[in-house]
């Protein structure tokens, strides 16, 4: 007679921890940074598709116009851990969620290697891409929140979406490869991620949707990614 088989109950992916900054605590002498940790897009999908990835500065990191000493864009130490938050560098941008009413709007994430147009950039959620500029992507989700990813391959992005009826796009899908696409500027590989959403008078906003803090959403999808949960 056969054994019943014991029934192994599936493997609950185990959390995985990897070192970032707090939210706000931005790199030293580059601004202040957003008091607010608000998890203003609980459950997106990190917008690039593999690990590792690292969240911090271009200007202030090696290779930037502040860079804290001698080495390129490519230097080992900007692609490494920890995290850090720029959501509020200093930027002549209005940004009403930063401390002086000006910072930088969006987090910069260089991919995995220092490459252009090899690492895709996903849909943070399912929507709809409505604009595609010369260097932005502009994803409308379902949710009613606004992502927009800069320095994308535009070429790239213009062959995959080569009409309006072709612009539906599913959470996870491929819209672009991470490339240092400016409209002719010059600027390091990396992904520019920003997140629009509604603030309720009070949160500088005024009601209006407006660019909001993007780092907890970064650490809550990225924290996800590599538990294999995205
Ligand atoms: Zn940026």
């Amino acid at each position: 007679m056969a054994e019943t088989p014991v029934e192994t109950p599936p493997a609950t992916p185990a959390p995985v921890d990897w070192p970032h900054e707090a939210g706000g605590a931005l790199h030293p002498g580059s601004g202040s940074g957003a008091t607010d940790a608000t998890l203003w897009a609980a459950g997106m999908r990190f917008p690039i598709e593999q690990a590792p990835a690292y969240a911090n500065s271009q200007v202030y990191g090696y290779g930037g116009f502040a860079a804290p000493g001698p080495g390129g864009q490519c230097d080992d130490r900007n692609y490494s851990y920890p995290w850090r938050d720029n959501f509020c560098e200093s930027r002549s941008w209005t940004n009403g969620m930063c401390p002086t009413g000006k910072g930088h709007q969006g987090q910069d994430i260089r991919p995995a290697t220092c490459e252009k147009k090899v690492h895709w950039a996903v849909a943070a959620e399912s929507g709809r891409i409505t604009s595609i500029g010369s260097y932005t992507v502009t994803l409308l989700g379902d949710s009613g929140r606004i992502y927009r990813y800069l320095h994308l391959d535009m070429a790239g992005v213009n062959a995959l979406f080569p009409t309006p009826v072709s612009r539906n796009v599913e959470r996870g899908q491929h819209i672009g490869k991470v490339s240092a696409d400016f409209g002719g500027s010059a600027t390091t590989i990396h992904l520019h991620f920003e997140i629009k959403a509604p603030v309720a008078s009070g949160g500088g906003g005024g009601g209006a949707v407006t660019f909001v803090p993007t780092y907890s959403s970064l650490v809550d999808s990225y924290g996800r990614l590599l538990n294999g949960a995205a």
